[in-house]
């Protein structure tokens, strides 16, 4: 396996540590466990440490903190083998790399053999403490992911979001006091189609013609729809951005689409209010991705 030395927080690191950590991180400060960042103290491509006995001369170890029993838990639910080292070495951290890492030193190698015979890797027998086996840190991230993402409610870019890209240009003109829904094509109002694990749309949308005091509102909205029945509407308390005069303004919406009943379609559409007899949608585009 080649070198990959990538500049990553200050060090060099592998491609392996550079695509999890950020996940592992992201995943602690959902948890509470961590505010901010995790504190890395040491990467790869080093040999300038002798405590580490050449473990970080390649790729794979991390020196982390902080690492409490929960924090180092939720390090190996991410597939890696995160040990606390702290009464073993003078400067207080945790050490680790993704398991199944194939940018390991030799020395590194020598420690997920002793992994895998559930020793802790230090002089003498001492087992390996807490959560034990752990999955290959490949197969842990594509299991992980989803849990983020449904803690977060907002996808994150995971592989499996489709991107939502519409611009329509007919102007369109707004009616009174009753709600009406934004058009994204000639006749229809449908941004999303089908429930999604998470969608992330924003959209954007140009306003003319509203005279002074008068505002419209945008909200996103669902409705659930079924062939020869009435839309329902599945919108629970709208939560609006109100513009106070000609101009753009930005709606996102960043949570799950849930299923509807049987026989019926989960639809993600953009709602709108006014007081204006006279205001127009003069600009709209629709940009984002739902997960498939
Ligand atoms: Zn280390
Ligand atoms: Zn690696």
């Amino acid at each position: 396996m080649a070198e990959e030395r990538i500049p990553f927080r200050g060090g060099l690191t592998c491609s392996c540590v550079v695509k999890s950590l950020p996940f592992v991180e992201k995943d602690l400060q959902q948890r509470g466990l961590i505010n901010g960042s995790i504190r890395i103290f040491q990467l790869g491509y080093r040999t300038d440490v002798d405590a580490s006995a050449g473990t970080h001369a390649r790729g794979g170890c991390t020196d982390v903190a902080p690492f409490n029993a929960a924090v180092i838990d939720v390090w190996r639910q991410w597939g890696w083998t995160m040990q606390d080292r702290s009464p073993f070495f003078a400067d207080d951290h945790a050490h680790g790399w993704p398991y199944k890492c194939p940018h390991l030193s030799a020395a590194a190698q020598q420690q997920e053999d002793d992994w895998d015979r559930k020793d802790a890797g230090l002089v003498g027998g001492a087992q390996v403490q807490g959560r034990w086996p752990v999955l290959p840190w490949n197969e842990a991230f594509d299991k992980m992911v989803p849990t983020l993402i449904s803690q977060l409610g907002v996808p994150l870019m995971a592989g499996n979001a489709v991107p939502i890209r519409i611009t329509y240009h007919d102007d369109q003109a707004l009616t009174p006091v009753v709600v009406g829904r934004v058009n994204v094509k000639q006749g229809g109002s449908t941004v999303v189609f089908d429930s999604s694990k998470g969608v992330d749309c924003t959209a954007t949308i140009v306003v003319g013609g509203l005279k002074p005091g008068e505002t419209v509102d945008l909200w996103w909205g669902v409705e659930w729809k079924k062939d020869g029945s009435k839309d329902q509407d599945k919108t629970g308390t709208p939560v609006p951005v109100t513009l106070h005069e000609d101009g753009g303004i930005q709606v996102r919406y960043a949570e799950p689409l849930e299923k509807a009943a049987a026989g019926w379609t989960a639809c993600l559409r953009l709602f709108y209010k006014t007081d204006s007899a006279t205001a127009m949608i003069v600009q709209r585009k629709f940009r984002g991705w739902k997960l498939v």
